[in-house]
């Protein structure tokens, strides 16, 4: 069972994680600038491509903010630290490092 001090330390954690994520999100999403310079023209492909991967960044951070959001809610019901997949406890070694994990170790190495 994680302990109360240990739940305020992740719930810190991922409310600070929230933040950076959303902005990082925001910044992501921003149109490319598509300037007027001189080398206008050289400039634009390297944009497009920029663009594209800047969109599946953009995806990846909204997934890891939306598990996020999904952690913070879990603390507030008291689910917190649950596998989903398996519904035995997160290992606390694993929410040290990736405090919005849904799953345990095992259940993780399993869908990979
Ligand atoms: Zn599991």
């Amino acid at each position: 069972m994680i302990d109360a001090i240990k739940k305020a330390e992740y719930k810190k954690k991922l409310e600070g994680l929230q933040t950076l994520l959303a902005k990082e999100l925001e910044a992501l999403r921003k149109p490319t600038d598509m300037g007027n310079e001189i080398d206008a023209l050289d400039a634009e492909a390297d944009e497009a491509e920029e663009f594209s991967a800047n969109a599946g960044m953009a995806q990846a951070v909204q997934e890891r903010h939306e598990a996020t959001v999904a952690a913070l809610g879990k603390i507030e019901t008291g689910t917190y630290g649950v596998c989903e997949s398996c519904k035995d406890e997160i290992e606390t070694a694993l929410l040290d490092v990736d405090p919005e994990s849904r799953l345990c170790k095992s259940c993780k190495s399993n869908r990979k």
